[in-house]
């Protein structure tokens, strides 16, 4: 959802109060898209706090679903966000793109929430995700999902980098 801000403008001080649907329903991280689920409307402040500023704060509540990093499981990682900013109206349009990198939120006084929300979440991706603690992933032999079956791969080189190193070797035992 896109919010016009040239109202707030009007009167130093002035304050507005948005609640803002996301139109998103994945969030393309670095690393691949995650689909969205469970988002709550987004709850955002407005205050032109003069000299041509102007900041937001709110909240978002969202779920994405996050394969897990070793059985590829798909995990409803929950997120909690707390949005702040502040932009400076005196910068141009141009200053203004570049300060904000990659995430184009603000686009003249029209600010795009959900390039605001995947900004934040940017922030606040997890390093590794885990369908539980003790999950014992995927055989690195058949890909068997070694939490819901087993199998009787030999996995006695568990590291994937032996486990290619082991590949050449029996690649040149077959020769
Ligand atoms: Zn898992
Ligand atoms: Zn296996």
């Amino acid at each position: 959802m896109q919010i016009n801000l040239t109202e707030l403008f009007t009167r130093d001080g002035k304050e507005l109060d948005v609640t803002a649907e996301l139109d998103m329903t994945s969030f393309c991280a670095s690393d691949g898209e995650y689909e969205l689920t469970d988002s709550q409307p987004v709850k955002l402040h407005f205050t032109n706090t003069g000299d041509r500023t102007l900041t937001v704060e709110g909240s978002a509540q969202l779920a994405l679903l996050i394969p897990c990093s070793r059985c590829l499981e798909p995990v409803k990682v929950p997120f909690s966000l707390d949005l702040a900013r502040t932009f400076d109206m005196k910068l141009s349009q141009r200053e203004r793109a570049e300060a904000l990198e990659e995430q184009p939120y603000l686009q003249g006084y029209t600010l795009d929430v959900d390039q605001l929300v995947c900004d934040e979440l940017y922030l606040n991706m997890p390093m590794k995700v885990l369908c539980k603690e003790d999950c014992k992933g995927i055989c690195n032999r058949c890909g068997a999902n070694l939490n819901k079956t087993a199998c009787d791969c030999d996995r006695s080189s568990l590291d994937p980098r032996m486990s290619v190193i082991q590949d050449i070797f029996n690649q040149f035992k077959e020769v």
